[in-house]
């Protein structure tokens, strides 16, 4: 612009009405000769108070300084120049303004004015200050934070790391924005991330990743990583933020109580989760080589006792040894575990040849039995191994344990100290046993028991005087099982009290119809510790006594040594009012128990049956004769009469008689009988 016209009507509307402060200042004196009103405005004046004022003095010392500045450095051929600043309104307070400065030349090229336009910008200024704090916060946050914060943009290049992000790697930022990981960074699992990068990128949504790395000064850490997109206000994806956290103290912890879980406290040995999970794999590997695994299931013998006796430390101590033992005596790929108490399992893979595997069971059983230098004296111990085989005895974990655990008790009943290779036998033993104790329930209801008869011979008379009832069941699947086999499961499950009372009145009416037929003989019937402790025994003998109508005399009670002594005070009684009935007593098994001979008087026992086990070695055994003796010779002195059972032959027979015993009953007469055959064999005998 070089001149301007005289003020034309629609210069002046456009002049007087701009948004934009317009003024005219003198070059030679700058002082002000024209100014709009949004220009006076701007500054807190009307327009004729700034007429013939210096902006410099009045609103504008600092954008007057910038343009001598300015003119001094720049020769006057630049004709503009714009900046920012600030001007000071009439009121003193300041307005920020963007300042464009045209100068004005007559027609020999001299400036003669300046024209400077001037926008108010406190609106924007204080959107860029409000946009700035908010930034700050922001990056306060970013910068201040304990997680690693790093930005990259669409194409994987960092654009932004926080100072957690600096330590990781260990190097400033600078070193590493505007690069992305594949061009190289000190932390390899960043070169991994890449690839979720990519699927952010592609799905637009966030991923959250835990993954292992290699620290830069060495050492492994452990990541969490939270991988969000950053969109624009038109919902495309502008950058990816990553926010990772280190979470190596956490998986420490983590990894510590995962080991607590998975091990034996005192031993440190895996335990029976861990190896129930090993298991899986080991089962595996041999399913698809076909090899066999063995399952060894191991129990000291005898540990309980050292426990008890020697105080818990001890016993820990040896648990620790006999674990370290093990240890040594299995292969690095063996797995071995502390399954509780003394009880320990081994699990061999590979196993090829079952007498290889039996020669290191050997080797084991030896080493456990070295002696454990625990105390001042030294221990010694065993263990019994039960072995279970995969596949042949089981396919699962828990069938492999439970039929190694099975053998493990066949090893105890052998005599410990030994080890018992699984069979199926053994199961179904087992499986036996369980289905008689639920079939007992119904026998009684069911009629599946009979009492059979075994006579007891009078030695000075030669006559049978009496019998002896016991009782057999007779299984519909079994066939014909003995008491032994099921009277303790009756007696631990209480349902003896019941059969008890059936035996009792059975073998009473058997006697009636037998005296009836002038067979006067005593029927003699065995009775459980659990009748005295749990039944009205007295009320069922009675009523036993009733129902047959014999003469109470005719009936004689077998009652084992181990009643007389346990709780002897109730015992008295019951045993008291039972005599007081007329009924007779006999001592069974005497000899194996307590053999004190102070409650015989006082119970007022009738009679003592010398057990099988002395009568039987009596002709071998010289200490077994001398008990026999004994006992013949005590019962004498008591005035009991004596019973031996168990002559299974004719010179025993007649030892026992060169003793003075009163009574035989055994094989060597006869099995017991049925009623009916014991009645023929009555017949016989007497003729
Ligand atoms: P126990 O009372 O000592 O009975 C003697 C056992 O020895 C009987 O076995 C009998 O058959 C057997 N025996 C007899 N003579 C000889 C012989 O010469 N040689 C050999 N080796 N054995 C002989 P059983 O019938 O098997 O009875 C075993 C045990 O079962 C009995 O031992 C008794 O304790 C118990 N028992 C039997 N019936 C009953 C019952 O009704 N109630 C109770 N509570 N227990 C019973
Ligand atoms: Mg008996
Ligand atoms: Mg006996």
């Amino acid at each position: 612009m070089s001149t301007i016209e005289p003020h034309a009507d629609k210069l002046k509307y456009i002049f007087d009405n701009a948004k934009v402060g317009i003024a005219i200042c003198n070059a030679v004196d700058n002082t002000l000769e024209l100014v709009n009103p949004a220009f006076a405005h701007i500054h807190g004046y009307e327009p004729h108070e700034l007429i013939g004022a210096s902006p410099g003095n009045v609103f504008a010392p600092e954008c007057m300084l910038r343009l001598e500045a300015h003119e001094s450095t720049h020769s006057c051929a630049i004709s503009d120049m714009a900046f920012e600043t600030t001007h000071i309104r009439k009121d003193g307070s300041l307005v920020p303004v963007s300042v464009h400065i045209t100068v004005i030349k007559d027609e020999h090229g001299t400036i003669t004015q300046r024209m400077a336009n001037i926008q108010d910008i406190s609106e924007r200024k204080n959107k860029e200050e409000l946009l700035y704090k908010k930034e700050r916060e922001f990056r306060s946050l970013a910068e201040n934070s304990p997680d690693v914060i790093i930005r990259y943009n669409c194409e994987g290049q960092r654009i932004y790391v926080n100072p957690m992000g600096e330590k990781l790697f260990g190097c400033s930022a600078d070193e590493i924005i505007g690069k992305t990981p594949l061009e190289g960074s000190p932390i390899p699992a960043e070169m991994m991330f890449m690839e979720k990068f990519h699927t952010v990128i592609q799905t637009g949504k966030s991923i959250e990743v835990e993954t292992a790395f290699m620290i830069p000064n060495g050492g492994e850490g452990w990541g969490h990583m939270r991988i969000v997109p950053e969109f624009d206000m038109n919902g495309k994806i502008v950058s990816v933020l990553t926010i990772g956290r280190d979470i190596t103290e956490r998986k420490i912890i983590e990894k510590k109580i995962e080991h607590i879980a998975h091990h034996d406290a005192l031993t440190g040995l895996p335990n029976r989760i861990l190896v129930k999970e090993r298991t899986e794999q080991i089962i595996a590997n041999a399913k698809s080589t076909g090899t066999k695994a063995a399952f060894l299931f191991i129990d000291l013998d005898g540990f309980k006792a050292i426990n008890d006796t020697m105080g818990h430390s001890v016993g820990d101590e040896v648990l620790k040894i006999v674990a370290s033992r093990l240890m040594e005596t299995i292969r690095p790929y063996d797995t071995i575990s502390r399954q509780g108490g003394d009880e320990f399992l081994l699990i061999f893979s590979d196993v090829t040849d079952i007498n290889d595997l039996l020669s290191v069971v050997e080797k084991l059983l030896l080493h456990i039995e070295d002696p454990f230098p625990i105390t001042e004296y030294s221990l010694s111990l065993s263990a019994s191994i039960g072995i279970a085989l995969y596949p042949e005895h089981g396919e699962t974990f828990d069938s492999l344990l439970q039929n190694a655990d099975t053998a493990m008790y066949k090893a105890k009943e052998s005599g410990k100290n030994g080890y018992c290779l699984y069979t199926e036998q053994m199961h179904h033993n087992l499986l036996g046993e369980f289905k008689l104790q639920n079939d007992l329930k119904s026998a009684i209801s069911n009629n599946e028991f009979v009492v059979h008869y075994q006579p007891q011979i009078d030695l000075a008379l030669n006559r049978i005087t009496g019998v002896e009832a016991l009782i057999r069941w007779e299984h519909p699947q079994y066939g014909t099982i003995m008491p032994m086999n099921f009277i303790p499961f009756a007696e631990s499950n209480g349902l003896i009290v019941q059969i008890g009372q059936w035996v009792l009145e059975e073998a009473c009416t058997q006697a009636a119809l037998w005296h009836a037929k002038g067979i006067a003989i005593t029927v003699a019937v065995n009775i459980s510790a659990v009748q005295f402790k749990r039944g009205n025994l007295e009320a069922v003998v009675k009523k036993a006594l009733d129902i047959s109508g014999i003469n109470p005399r005719f009936l004689e009670l077998e009652l084992t040594e181990s009643i007389l002594i346990h709780d002897a005070e109730n015992i008295l009684k019951t045993v008291r009012s039972l005599k007081e009935l007329g009924i007779q007593l006999s001592i069974d098994d005497f000899g194996t128990g307590y053999s004190s001979l102070s409650y015989l008087k006082r119970f007022a026992v009738d009679k003592l049956k010398i057990d099988q086990s002395f009568v039987r070695d009596i002709l071998r055994d010289q200490e077994d004769a001398a008990i026999v003796r004994t006992i013949i010779q005590i019962a004498k002195s008591l005035n009991l009469k004596t019973i031996a059972e168990g002559v299974e032959d004719a010179s025993v027979l007649n030892v026992i008689g060169a003793y003075g015993c009163d009574e035989v009953q055994g094989y060597h007469f006869t099995k017991p009988l049925e009623a009916s055959a014991f009645e023929l064999f009555y017949a016989n005998f007497r003729n």
